[in-house]
């Protein structure tokens, strides 16, 4: 799928492009998240500081319900810590914005849009010409593989291809971070291992920092360069993986010693998370 990436320098604003290492440095300090109040309260992520340098492709792994989303909704300012503070290059986080792409498990298209409409929505808001727009939904079709499919609607794609479209779409806003929320989640297992290169090959090619949430082992290590590991609910960082397996990556290093030993790491803790939580909740 790599064959499908043109190359972006031409097309992409200066801040963006891979080299400009400065941008998408994510600095959370002390967060908490409390959702409602008094007897109803409930802590879905403790107090957690974490430091993502610009570029970086961090995955936050961990069992379900754990805080993974809740945590990177407010690096997206769809939720409001409790307290703490999140920032994006030295800007606090007050609520989402166009320098912070999301994408999500459901796709989340526009159903009543062809697909270049769906792309060139977010520059369009932003007030560029229907010209730039256009030029812009060319640039990221191509770049996802889906030019022949530009005046196809959602519902005439496959899940593979509209989650494509999700990912053109965050990418046409120039975000300086692209949030993933368990991204491939819905998608069969061979398409999941085609998303992840191509995803990959647009990673390195944007040079954006990605913050991408999963609960797979495997893809966690696949793809990032760091795996955040959660603890059961209430979550916290439990473990910060480095993976120094060599890029880019190639899906036959999932038999290497190194993959199996990472997972090995991320499965133990994983199981001990899993069985606190299972004995907390039947005490
Ligand atoms: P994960 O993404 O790891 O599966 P979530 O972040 O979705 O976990 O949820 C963590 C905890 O926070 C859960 O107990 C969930 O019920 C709770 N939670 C998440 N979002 C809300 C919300 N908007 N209002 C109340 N509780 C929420
Ligand atoms: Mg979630």
């Amino acid at each position: 799928m790599s064959t499908q990436v043109v190359s972006l320098k031409e097309h992409i604003p200066h801040r963006a492009i891979a080299s400009q290492k400065e941008i998408g440095h994510i600095v959370i300090e002390d967060v908490e998240i409390i959702f409602g109040k008094g007897a109803e309260a409930n802590q879905a992520v403790k107090k957690t500081s974490l430091d993502i340098t610009p570029g970086e492709f961090v995955c936050i792994l961990g069992p379900s319900g754990c805080g993974k989303s809740t945590l990177l909704n407010s690096i997206a300012g769809y939720v409001t810590p409790s307290s703490g503070s999140v920032a994006v290059d030295g800007t606090p986080v007050t609520g989402p914005g166009p320098d912070r792409g999301m994408v999500f498990q459901q796709y989340s298209l526009f159903p009543w849009k062809n697909i270049r409409d769906n792309i060139a929505f977010g520059p369009k808001v932003a007030g560029r010409t229907n010209v730039e727009c256009s030029s812009i939904a060319n640039t990221f079709l191509e770049m996802v593989g889906l030019s022949k499919f530009a005046d196809k609607y959602p519902a005439e794609l496959s899940g593979g291809m509209q989650q494509r479209v999700g990912i053109a779409r965050a990418l046409a806003n120039y975000p300086s971070v692209l949030l993933m929320d368990e991204p491939f989640g819905a998608l069969d297992a061979q398409t999941r291992l085609m998303m992840q290169e191509n995803l990959l090959s647009l990673w390195s090619e944007f040079g954006i920092t990605v913050v991408f949430v999963t609960n797979d082992v495997d893809e966690a290590i696949f793809l990032a360069d760091r795996v955040l590991i959660m603890s059961a609910s209430p979550g916290s960082i439990i473990d910060d993986l480095h993976i120094s397996l060599p890029r880019p990556r190639d899906p036959a290093m999932a038999t290497s010693a190194d993959f199996m030993a990472y997972k090995k790491i991320c499965l133990d803790q994983i199981r001990s998370e899993s069985l606190r939580a299972f004995e907390q909740q039947n005490r």
